[in-house]
């Protein structure tokens, strides 16, 4: 049959000696091996005691921001999940009360707004389609679970907190060229 790859090896059938039979040379090379790594230094870290310098542009988890007067920024459009290709976002929206101006910035938002956190793959492409400012990656890491529904993180958990204190900042992901973009009205997705 024709080789697909030249990765296959041909085993040998010869019989196996005494030694090898005892698996003694076998049992010291490893051996040596695990001895070598020994003194070696760690590369491995006591997580949480200890943690590794986050990247600047880590994406982890997400937040649903409120404006300055702590209305949700979140109309409901579904750009961020249209234009999620890992098919994490789903949401419900509603139409704004009168009376509930304090509560939602637009006259549509989401009453429901869910993301998968298992089929997310932390692309950002939600934040960068958004055109209200309202979806941000953090540099939170998503907590672990034991089972799969927790991981379906609702507004509870996305939306940011009332109190000024406790807002999620963002500013890292706010670069000079990314509010650029976003002020410039001459892309529809801007308006
Ligand atoms: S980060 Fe990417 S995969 Fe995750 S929800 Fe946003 S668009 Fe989808
Ligand atoms: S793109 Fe922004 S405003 Fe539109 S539904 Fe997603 S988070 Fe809300």
């Amino acid at each position: 049959m024709q080789q697909l790859t030249n990765r296959s090896k041909v085993v040998s059938d010869k019989k196996m000696t005494f030694l090898e039979k005892i698996y003694l040379p076998a049992i010291v090379k490893g051996m040596a091996i695990t001895l070598k790594h020994f003194f070696r230094k760690k590369s491995t870290i006591s997580y949480p005691e200890q943690t590794r310098p986050f990247s600047e542009i880590y994406r982890g988890q997400h937040v649903l921001k409120r404006d300055d007067l702590g209305r949700e920024r979140c109309t409901a459009c579904g750009l961020c999940a249209v234009a999620c290709p890992a098919e994490a976002i789903t949401m419900i929206s509603a139409e704004r009360k009168p009376g509930e101006e304090n509560l939602y910035r637009e006259e549509k938002y989401a009453s429901t707004y869910e993301i998968n956190m298992l089929r997310c793959i932390f692309c950002g492409d939600c934040e960068e389609a958004c055109p209200k400012e309202a979806i941000f990656l953090t540099d939170r890491i998503v907590a672990s679970e034991y089972k799969r529904d927790p991981f379906v993180y609702g507004k509870d958990i996305l939306v940011e907190p009332l109190d000024p204190n406790k807002r999620i900042d963002v500013s890292k992901r706010q670069t000079e060229s990314v509010l650029k973009f976003k002020q410039n009205k001459r892309f529809a997705h801007n308006k």
